[in-house]
């Protein structure tokens, strides 16, 4: 699990001796060193929940999904729902639904969303799709060519085979199974269509980093954080062919739908540099980050199956109300003193966001059979 990156004592505007973007009327800003802070608070406050329909949910994604409710609310701001259903092996079919259900049997709600995310009332409001990543492609692919024109990413042809036999040491970031990518294709191919028709398939697309550029946020959780993710990222990959990855459609979606501050977990607390730096790439104004510590099991690790059943759906099926779950949830965050049962509504009034421990809360089994798993 990653961790919060200490503060490097340097701010983003001393690091800028940056190389100035270019300038053409249809090309954007790129400037890889002076990284954008986010400026200050928008508002009104646009949070969001962006849940992915992989997996079912447990007390670490209502964890996170419960604080983001709760700082929309008490900023007085609106809350979207946004379905990121790109993984697409690993989309499961009902998981959206599920999903759903499971945020409304825990007290959570949402202003604007997924059409089925709604009660039948709003149930048959089409405009819901714009809310759910496999229907916004048209809009990946235009930022995809602002990033092909400003010279920012390049196609990328290497096979998982290629890049074994260049395997590093295990980055820093939120996946340590991934790699720090050795840069084989960069410079190598004139375009996507020479890419495509050398490898007789559609090419990923990278985002060049550069080595020295260094990425610099406050945030709202942890503080200042700054990195370098040329030093253990290398190029990233953000989409395969016309079809966004993660990386991209979060950034692109962040901005369209007004997002002013993101909740999530610390998990993501690297890739927030890499999207910061799509953000400039992009000549988009990044919005707040405000990252968590995961729930993890008692080994430390993050709540898995070896862990033991512990998706809410359990609970929910088993026809058990939300209190424990929520009280459990409240007491991790430092809002009550003792173990016990919580309404949402007391929830909400207990919160103190400064009160979270910085620490990843574990769930015992002790825990987790007081609250009913
Ligand atoms: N969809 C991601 C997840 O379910 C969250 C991404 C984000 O919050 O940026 O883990």
């Amino acid at each position: 699990m990653a961790t919060a990156s200490p503060s490097c004592g340097k701010s983003a505007v001393d690091d800028g001796c940056g190389q100035a973007g270019n300038a053409g009327p249809d090309k954007v800003e790129f400037d890889m060193t002076i990284l954008p802070i986010p400026s200050a608070v928008s508002t009104p406050y646009v949070g969001r929940l962006a849940p992915a329909p992989t997996g079912a949910l447990h007390p670490g994604n209502a964890r996170t999904f419960l604080v983001a409710v709760l700082r929309a609310r008490r900023a007085g701001g609106r809350l979207i729902l946004r379905l990121e259903n790109l993984d697409h092996p690993k989309v499961k079919p009902h998981a959206a639904a599920e999903c759903y259900r499971d945020l409304r049997w825990l007290g959570l709600d949402w202003d604007e969303g997924p059409a089925a995310s709604f009660p039948p009332v709003r149930g048959n409001d089409p405009a819901g799709d714009q809310f759910v990543q496999s229907e916004r492609s048209a809009l990946y692919r235009t930022a995809l060519d602002r990033l092909r024109q400003a010279g920012a990413i390049y196609p990328c042809v290497c096979t998982r085979k290629d890049l074994d036999q260049y395997q590093s040491a295990p980055n820093a970031g939120e996946d340590l199974r991934e790699r720090r990518y050795p840069g084989l294709c960069r410079g190598r191919f004139r375009d996507g269509a020479v890419a495509a028709a050398c490898a007789g398939r559609e090419p990923a697309w990278r985002f060049r980093l550069d080595d020295d550029a260094t990425v610099a946020f406050d945030d709202g959780f942890y503080g200042r954080q700054c990195g370098r993710p040329g030093e253990w990222s290398g190029d990233f990959p953000i989409a395969r062919g016309d079809q966004a990855g993660y990386q991209l459609a979060v950034v692109v979606d962040d901005h369209a739908m007004g997002v002013t501050e993101v909740v999530r977990g610390d998990d993501l607390l690297a890739s927030t540099q890499r999207q910061i730096l799509l953000y400039a790439a992009l000549g988009l104004t990044p919005p707040r980050f405000y990252h968590l510590p995961l729930v993890v099991g008692p080994d430390g690790r993050r709540l898995a199956k070896r862990h033991g059943d512990t998706r809410l759906s359990c609970l929910r099926q088993a026809g058990r109300g939300p209190e424990r779950l929520l009280g459990w949830l409240a007491w991790s965050c430092g809002w009550s003193e003792s173990l016990r049962e919580m309404s949402f509504n007391e929830v909400e009034s207990a919160a103190d966001f400064s009160k979270i421990p910085r620490e990843p809360a574990v769930l015992t089994p002790e825990d987790a059979a007081w609250i009913g798993f």
